[in-house]
């Protein structure tokens, strides 16, 4: 499969899956995809995965035999649409030295080892994670607080307004900054003055834009917000790019190319998230002070 080319030490970014609370299939769903969360992201060498969705088998049909030994996914929270894939993943099946963890912030510092076990067991599951292959460690810690991992790589995290809680992250590599922010439902006043200063002056803010705020009158509370709340969060806090995520399954691809071209209009750099498109941010070299822009690749283009 073609990558985007960059330098090795860039920080990268690629969704492989991009929809919410179900997926989405049909000829009218091609442009954007159909996968449930995952992301992705590359500082460096180093991978990172942000949600264990649907997307996470395609992630691991790619990764396959090149798969790092130690694989660390960070979970937003334990809803069914950021967790499916966890057993398709094909790393967890190939070996048994590769370690996977996980990462859980909002059960109070607890792992997701309970609530994971209950789910992938019968009669709900066939199989369960601990006779997969691959070992796996579930870590807990409290939104908010960063992860420091033992290579020495700091990941800061932050919670999130969403039915049960959810976590934020903000990955940082050589200069550049990358935010996920899936799921949140939008507060009064809006934007939230913390939110907005964790993701200030981010290269890219992946952002729950589930609905419109047309659509929000019906959908109060459901704990998701709209890509105009995202514009304005990322206006007010200085994010360079958008990419609205966590896509209503039921908006098909006309209806997303016609939202993201009025949110062009107010925020040229934002888009609505496809699924397997690429981006990436090349380190800031200090003796530079000007970035230059994200490179960007549809699906296919890469
Ligand atoms: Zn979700
Ligand atoms: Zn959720």
């Amino acid at each position: 499969m073609i990558r985007c080319v960059a330098s090795s030490d860039a920080l990268q970014v690629r969704f492989w899956g991009t929809r919410g609370s179900t997926c989405a299939s049909g000829p009218e769903f091609v442009e954007f995809g159909s996968h449930t969360p995952c992301v992705e992201v590359r500082c460096g060498d180093r991978l990172f995965i942000l949600d264990a969705g649907t997307g996470l088998s395609a992630l691991g049909a790619e990764l396959s035999q090149n798969a790092p030994e130690t694989i660390d996914i960070l979970l937003s929270h334990l809803h069914l649409d950021h967790i499916s894939g966890l057993p398709f993943f094909k790393p967890a099946l190939l070996g048994k030295e590769r370690v996977i963890r996980t990462y859980c912030g909002h059960l109070e510092g607890e792992s997701a080892i309970e609530p994971l076990n209950r789910l992938f067991a019968p009669p709900l599951f066939p199989v369960r994670l601990g006779q997969l292959p691959a070992r796996f460690e579930h870590n807990g810690f409290r939104a908010g607080e960063p992860i420091t991992f033992g290579d020495g790589r700091r990941i800061e995290t932050h919670p999130l307004n969403h039915p049960g809680g959810a976590t934020g992250y903000r990955l940082s590599h050589r200069g550049r900054s990358v935010c996920y922010i899936s799921d949140v439902e939008h507060s009064d006043p809006w934007p939230d003055p913390e939110l907005a200063a964790f993701v200030r002056n981010a290269d890219l803010m992946i952002f729950d834009g589930m609905f419109s705020d047309a659509e929000y009158a019906y959908c109060r509370g459901w704990g998701h917000s709209t890509w105009q709340k995202g514009v304005e969060l990322a206006k007010a806090a200085g994010v360079k790019a958008l990419a609205i995520f966590h896509l209503y399954p039921g908006h098909d691809d006309a209806y997303l190319k016609a939202a993201e071209a009025e949110m062009q209009a107010v925020m040229p750099t934002a888009f609505m998230a496809r699924e397997r498109q690429s981006l990436t941010f090349e380190p800031i070299v200090e003796t530079i002070p000007e970035r230059s822009g994200p490179v960007l690749a549809k699906a296919g283009q890469a």
